[in-house]
């Protein structure tokens, strides 16, 4: 038996989530889940000047909303200093690393001669052999003993073998003259105690992994499998910046779309399974593999992103998607729905999701069950209710008092009005969206007075007319 499978993902907490963030997280819990292994989350907030906990509460609810479910508590690397420091010292006593005395003067010193001579700048602190005896009292960073010679395979999964020359590598420091674990060091060490079997990261983090492979082998720790996936890019095939469109988590959670699109969009990003593109979490969770990933950098496809979120909500069921439309609607501050108004939309959302991109697009469609009467028509729907509108919308009441309310008897009644008005339906329609929806653009005519039913349309017509 192989070891289970244990991924995490590892944000930063300096801002927002980003949408490159949730596509790693995306990848590494679609891994591990898809494996019964483990996906963790660890919240790198060693840097204490710019992390902050509203950057890490929007890392949860980034997660929360993409569904990305992880085991365990989010570790908090800054918590766990001190066992950074611990290993940094166990090295040193191992001989694995040493105390540099050096100053930034110096160093700066060397690098300038170095430069001169056309030389690596790479500092070769003359404390490395140094014997315990000649060191000085004061202040010293620990560095790590980096091999001088040979060569360094990164055998990644995804870009295949990369060979560093170990002359490019230099006696990084591991803890600073305060005591403190610089960030590569806490990341191998948070890896290994998590018991982390498959490191998917960005590949901006490929030359890291040159210099945490150097730690792993120090201490004796199995490497884990790395993948670096490339970076996205937006359609103009430039780093996906806020120039392309919305680059964080919640801007999309606030644009409407749906979770499982999202998910949906963002496997794609980079991943690919034959010519799939609209799969459910399950397909996904079964299909997903790290071979799989492109080398190339994925371009953002805002016009896919929709497409799949449009298929999405077409596909979820009712009463699923009302749950998630209040969720929606809760966001951004809205009360929930009265019961009447739920048995409305029950009604309606065969035809509300067809069509409906996102959760924005479905609610302006259910307009005419939010309204409340009077009805307010905007600008364009009250153009539509001229005085001869009005006039015709009058006549029509008592029609509809006597209709039987079936969609073939109301689409035959309102034919034969318009036929007697010596006009289209088509004309009567403008009006009637007005006095029904308040809006130009809605579901059809026979939809709305079909779901709203004989008395509420009636009294809205009427209003209209008046
Ligand atoms: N904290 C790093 C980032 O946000 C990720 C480090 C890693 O995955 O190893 O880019």
């Amino acid at each position: 038996m192989s070891k289970p499978v244990v991924t995490r993902i590892a944000p930063s907490p300096t801002g927002f989530m980003h949408i490159g963030t949730a596509r790693t997280a995306l990848f590494n819990w679609l891994y591990a889940r898809g494996r019964g292994g483990k996906f963790l989350l660890r919240i790198e907030d060693t840097d204490r000047a710019r992390s902050t906990e509203d950057a890490s509460a929007a890392i949860l609810r980034g997660m929360a909303w993409l569904g990305l479910d992880f085991d365990g508590e989010a570790v908090s690397q800054f918590a766990r200093s001190a066992r950074h420091a611990e290993v940094a010292h166990q090295l040193l006593a191992e001989g694995k690393a040493y105390k540099c005395f050096a100053s930034q003067d110096e160093i700066a010193a060397f690098r300038e001669e170095a430069r001169a001579a056309g030389k690596s700048t790479h500092y070769r602190s003359p404390w490395r052999d140094a014997p315990p005896e000649s060191h000085p009292e004061g202040p010293h960073v620990i560095r790590i003993k980096a091999p001088r010679s040979g060569t360094t395979v990164i055998c990644d999964e995804v870009q295949g073998p990369v060979t560093i020359q170990n002359e490019q590598l230099d006696d990084m420091i591991l803890l600073r003259s305060d005591g403190t674990p610089v960030y590569m060091l806490a990341v191998v060490v948070d890896d290994h105690d998590m018991g982390v079997t498959h490191v998917i990261r960005g590949d901006d983090h490929l030359n890291n992994a040159a210099r945490q492979m150097m730690i792993y082998e120090a201490m004796g720790w199995p490497l884990p499998v790395y993948a670096h996936i490339p970076l996205i890019y937006g359609p103009d095939g430039k780093k996906l910046s806020k120039r392309h469109g919305a680059t964080g988590v919640e801007e999309y959670q606030q644009m409407g779309y749906p979770a499982a699109g999202m998910r949906n969009y963002l496997a794609r990003l980079g991943w690919s399974h034959g010519d799939d593109e609209f799969f459910t979490d399950d397909q996904a969770l079964e299909w997903f593999d790290i071979g799989a990933i492109g080398k190339s950098p994925a371009r953002f496809d805002f016009k896919k992103l929709e497409n799949l979120c449009g298929q999405h909500i077409a596909q979820t069921e009712d009463a699923a998607l009302l749950h998630d439309l209040e969720a929606f609607r809760a966001i951004s501050g809205e009360q929930p729905l009265s019961a009447a108004k739920i048995s409305l939309f029950q009604a309606a959302m065969p035809q509300l999701k067809e069509r409906a991109k996102t959760y924005v697009e479905l609610i302006e469609k259910a307009e005419f069950i939010l309204a409340e009467r009077p009805i307010q028509p905007d600008e364009k729907a009250a153009s539509a209710l001229d005085i001869v509108s009005r006039g015709i919308l009058k006549e029509l009441t008592p029609h509809l008092q006597n209709a039987s309310w079936s969609r073939t008897d109301l689409e035959t009644l309102l034919n034969g009005f318009a036929e007697q008005k010596g006009t289209k339906f088509g004309k009567l329609a403008a009006p009637l969206r007005a006095a029904l929806a308040g809006r130009s653009a809605t579901p059809s005519v026979f939809d709305m007075m079909l779901v709203l039913g004989p008395d509420e349309t009636i009294a809205r017509i009427q209003d209209a007319a008046t």
